[in-house]
């Protein structure tokens, strides 16, 4: 893994292999990114990661309380414990997606960036997505589970070649992480929401819808404490109303630019007491509605975008 000062050699190969070769053996050379048309909307993204059958029972209890949809990402392993639960989930309006574990089979930055990695990429995404088809799910959409521990940190993921590994693989969304997070949201050197795109190859587009809030509140781990050692405390939302006031932050942003903010938020941490969960979404539910803006779920919000943008995207296949 790299350090802060990670020898000055490495950092001159690094950046001679970004310079010379890397740019172009990217395969996301292939494809066209395609603005679109959007409109500002709420989205909750929930990463279930490490939810068991209690907690979800309770979180389905809880869901009870806000009704508005959440768009809840699954592991396999969740939805082969508690498929009745899911199906639960999926009944009381809630969208089931894919927590997708495809790894590329390299790990290193230097590889990613190879045509089969995507390939070999792909290949794995399309099987999990089969996989949870033949359990009754159908997913249009998937975020990648810790792919900061496969792909290298941060700014070193290809999100690219994820975006284009994904068309083909049988969704329609990916909701992916291209902010880095070196800085706190909301502090005023923090970059610009980026608006969701259509990423095209070859007829065939993926809708890319960028996660404005990576789980920054009180949620440790793997990646997060390697983040925060490059960060400064702000970072951490070290309360409730921290936490809220950055989000409200970068809500308006999203606002002003007219495009959704989806909040990235792990349950986990809520149903453990480790973050007032309830409290938090409550709070957001009531800015989104003082704001006059949607609550959606994301294959609800990548339909609404599709009937939006349908004379200048090309066909959906
Ligand atoms: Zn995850």
């Amino acid at each position: 893994m790299l350090k802060e000062n990670d020898s000055a050699l490495f950092v001159k190969i690094r950046n001679l292999w970004r310079n010379r070769f890397a740019d172009k053996l990217m395969p996301e050379k292939r494809s066209a990114v395609v603005a679109v048309e959007a409109f500002p909307a709420l989205c909750f993204r929930h990463d279930m990661d490490s939810c068991n059958r209690d907690d979800l029972l309770h979180f389905i209890e809880q869901e009870q309380e806000f009704s508005v949809p959440s768009t809840c990402f699954f592991l396999r392993y969740q939805v082969k414990e508690a498929p009745d639960l899911l199906a639960e989930l999926s009944a009381s309006g809630h969208e089931i997606g894919l927590h997708s574990e495809a790894r590329p089979f390299w790990n290193t930055s230097l590889v990613q960036l190879l045509w089969f990695v995507e390939i070999g990429y792909r290949r794995k995404l399309r099987r999990q997505v089969n996989w949870l088809r033949r359990r009754g799910f159908d997913p249009q959409g998937h975020s990648p589970h810790s792919i900061n521990n496969y792909l290298g940190f941060q700014n070193w993921i290809n999100w690219n070649v994820i975006e284009q590994a994904t068309i083909g693989s049988g969704m329609k969304y990916i909701s992916d992480w291209r902010i880095i997070a070196s800085t706190p949201e909301g502090a005023p050197d923090f970059p610009e929401p980026l608006p969701p795109f259509y990423r095209v190859l070859n007829l065939r587009k993926i809708l890319v819808i960028p996660t404005s809030w990576d789980d920054k509140f009180f949620f440790s781990s793997y990646e997060d404490r390697f983040i925060r050692k490059n960060t400064n405390s702000a970072y951490k939302g070290r309360s409730l109303k921290e936490a809220l006031d950055n989000i409200a932050f970068q809500l308006g942003l999203c606002i002003k630019a007219g495009i959704p903010f989806v909040v990235n938020l792990h349950p986990y941490n809520g149903l453990r007491g480790k973050v007032e969960f309830g409290e938090l979404k409550t709070q957001l539910i009531e800015m989104a509605k003082d704001r006059k803006i949607p609550v959606l779920a994301l294959n609800d919000l990548a339909e609404r975008l599709a009937l939006k943008n349908r004379e200048v995207s090309p066909e959906n296949r």
